[in-house]
């Protein structure tokens, strides 16, 4: 069984272990110089050295918005520390020691871009990769596939009324590296994610004044610093500075930062792999990751809301089960009519084709129900708690929700937690 592995990210890393602990020989591609994938941080935006594209949405002074124990993987937990909100580059130590523990690195060819993925005969797959040094190409076959590219690669840019009238900066959160350009400026931030929240609180402590315009209620419940103005939806660019929101309200700005979000994007596959994406819907996946036609492509990483890390390692589990004979996939057309049962469920609550992917509240459900699929350990239901607990303390108190006055778990609870 030889498997390719697209992405060095935390999903790539944890689809590695799982496949050479199976024993299957195993090429991890990653189009960057190392690994790590959305936790390396780079000054580069656009295209780098080579011409290739810059996949990086990472800036400056970034702390997870989740604790340490959420981000672990379950074989390997981030060591004790004195906090619970690591830095990017703590992160990304973490993510090298369990390649280091692992042995994983030497899996992987490093500036190496997949630029095509097809099927051929006999459930093989035949992938076309690049080396960007020397720009040589290389085809080679594969049995399985396992899709660990990120998805924070492909930035939304929505069209807003009369934006071709504005003589700022107009720039998304993709290419934000620091707030230093910022300083003194008047930001509008558009969006209240978790990337609209957080570089919100980044540029206010530099920026004349910060406007964050959304439509999220939760983002509503929490106080801002003082130069900080909530505005709802815009309406158009009236002119070269000025935006009117749908209030009627009107502002002047130097920049506008959009965190508006991103598209799944799966640039090297073929037509002929028959995968789709409409509106962020992905099609024909089964349990969110199996391709239901071809079911030796798997897709690690696409549900959001979830304790990340956990997940990719428990769906790399699952997929290698299914390669090892120890899980028998039902057929495609078995798992066609789940995924329309599941999807009409989601449709029926109001979710919309954006959320086709979304866990949220279905995360504990979601993990069980692979877990249990595959025979595997399930993700400790007190990760999920913490979770659940963490990113409502975020949006309860965005100023302070990283400090240890909010501390939910000592360490000793947390692990009797975990062992029950
Ligand atoms: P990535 O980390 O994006 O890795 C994908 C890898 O694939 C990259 O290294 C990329 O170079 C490579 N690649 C892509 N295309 C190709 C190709 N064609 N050929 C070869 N290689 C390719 N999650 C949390 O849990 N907590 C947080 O606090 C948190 N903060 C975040 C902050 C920001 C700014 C962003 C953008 C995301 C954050 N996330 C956070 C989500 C985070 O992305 C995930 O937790 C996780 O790191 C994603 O891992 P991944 O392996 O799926 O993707």
């Amino acid at each position: 069984m030889r498997v390719a592995i697209i992405g060095a990210g935390a999903a790539g890393l944890a689809s590695a272990k799982h496949v050479a602990s199976n024993g299957f020989e195993c090429d991890v591609f990653e189009l960057r110089e190392q690994l790590g994938g959305t936790w390396v941080y780079t000054d580069d935006v656009g295209t780098d050295i080579y011409g290739y594209p810059v996949y990086s949405a990472m800036y400056k002074g970034l702390r997870t918005n989740l604790p340490k124990e959420v981000m672990g993987f379950p074989d390997f937990p981030i060591p004790d520390q004195n906090k619970s909100y690591l830095t990017q580059a703590e992160i990304l130590d973490f993510l090298n020691l369990y390649a280091n523990h692992f042995d994983l690195k030497k899996l992987i060819k490093f500036s190496t871009m997949v630029t095509d993925v097809r099927p051929v005969e006999e459930n093989q797959w035949r992938v076309t990769y690049i080396n960007k040094p020397t720009n040589e190409s290389v085809t080679r076959i594969y049995d399985a596939v396992m899709i660990c590219n990120g998805h924070y690669n492909d930035p939304v840019f929505p069209h807003i009324l009369g934006q071709e009238n504005f003589n700022g900066k107009l720039e998304h959160s993709h290419t934000f590296r620091s707030p230093e350009s910022y300083k003194g400026q008047r930001v509008l931030v558009v969006g209240a994610g978790p990337s609209g929240l957080d570089l919100t609180l980044q540029v206010s402590r530099v920026a004349k004044y910060v406007v964050l315009s959304h439509h999220s209620p939760e983002a509503n419940k929490t106080a801002y610093p003082e130069n900080v103005e909530k505005k709802p939806d815009i309406k158009r660019i009236v002119d070269s500075e000025l935006v009117e929101f749908v209030d009627g309200s009107c502002c002047g700005f130097d920049v506008v930062l959009l965190c508006t979000g991103y598209k799944y994007s799966f640039p090297f596959l073929h037509e002929s792999c028959g995968v789709t994406v409409d509106d962020n819907y992905i099609q024909p996946l089964y349990k969110h990751m199996i391709h239901i036609d071809k079911p030796t492509m798997c897709f690690i990483g696409i549900p959001f809301n979830v304790c990340a890390f956990q997940m990719f390692d428990l769906q790399a589990r699952y997929f290698c089960k299914s390669l090892n004979g120890s899980m028998r996939l039902p057929s495609s057309e078995e798992m066609r009519m789940h995924t329309k049962r599941e999807m009409q469920n989601r449709w029926a609550k109001g979710y919309s084709k954006r959320q086709a992917h979304m866990m949220g509240q279905y995360q504990e459900t979601y993990y069980n129900d692979l877990a249990a699929d595959a025979n595997t350990i399930p993700i400790a239901p007190v990760l999920v708690k913490l979770r659940d607990l963490s990113v409502k303390r975020l949006y309860d108190d965005l100023l302070n929700f990283r400090e240890d006055r909010y501390k939910i778990l000592d360490n000793e609870t947390y692990v009797k937690l975990k062992v029950q």
